[in-house]
């Protein structure tokens, strides 16, 4: 299982970081998890667009979902040689595609395909398990875990507050890709649908995952910085997710294959 980084960004693009999309490669299928705003760009340099198996929207949020339109823009318009036959299947919740229909004006589905999920699904594709979860964000969203025939599992959350359910939904020894867009929380800001990186430590701790990245950092918050603070209180391996980042997931390890972007934050 390889994992590209199209979009490490928190709620927002930062000078060198796009919005939230991961491209999950999986024996020979790829997945893409989320698309947000800036990370089509990203998708262009590592990978072909028309190799695209399914799509997973984890929520209605703009730096989620806002690239879904360029890929289809993409795939409509550019002939690239080849034309699809099927549509490529897009799963959200029904509130997430009831947002992307006005969003895009419907007519994005001549391309994709509209597949409406819940929390507590199970989806099988092309041999790899997909499973969809609840988290604690806006209306819709959902997590997604995808496991390989190996065993592996990758477990994203999406956007999500730390929340004792969240742990329990995320299978033992996952890799987990997870939101820390805070170094440290305020209280008293108003319902948490967030976490800093205190509550991704707790979050691998209580879950039992065997590794974690960490990513959607909001700018200016350092992601180095970040990791170093989840580092301090879980002992799995703990990776950084800066864009175009390749990893390789492991059942028991996380390997980073190659780092391109070269930037700071
Ligand atoms: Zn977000
Ligand atoms: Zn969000």
């Amino acid at each position: 299982m390889k994992v590209k980084i199209l979009g490490s960004a928190g709620s927002y693009q930062s000078p060198s970081r796009q919005c939230s999309s991961y491209l999950v490669i999986i024996d020979g299928i790829s997945f893409l998890l989320d698309a947000g705003n800036g990370s089509f760009g990203n998708l262009l340099k590592v990978h072909d667009p028309f190799d695209i198996g399914a799509v997973f929207l984890s929520h209605r949020h703009h730096d989620h979902l806002a690239d879904i339109i360029s890929l289809y823009h993409y795939l409509k318009f550019v002939p690239n040689g080849e034309v699809r036959r099927d549509k490529i299947p897009l799963f959200a919740s029904r509130i997430t595609h009831d947002f992307l229909s006005n969003f895009a004006a419907g007519s994005i589905f001549d391309i994709f395909e509209r597949r409406v999920v819940a929390a507590g699904e199970l989806n099988t594709i092309e041999g790899v398990e997909v499973g969809f979860g609840g988290v604690n964000h806006v209306d819709g969203s959902l997590s997604i875990s995808l496991k390989a025939q190996s065993g592996e599992t990758l477990f994203y959350s999406g956007d999500s507050a730390y929340s004792s359910d969240l742990a329990a939904s995320i299978p033992g020894g996952s890799t987990l890709i997870t939101e820390s867009t805070y170094l440290i929380r305020k209280e008293g800001s108003g319902k948490a649908i967030h976490m800093d990186a205190m509550e991704v430590a707790q979050l691998c701790n209580d879950a039992k995952v065997s590794g974690v990245i960490v990513t959607h950092v909001a700018h200016p918050n350092d992601p180095d910085v970040v990791g170093d603070l989840v580092r301090q209180s879980y002992t799995g391996y703990v990776e950084v997710a800066r864009d175009l980042d390749i990893f390789q997931i492991d059942s028991d390890k996380i390997v980073r294959l190659t780092s391109i972007s070269g930037e700071g934050i």
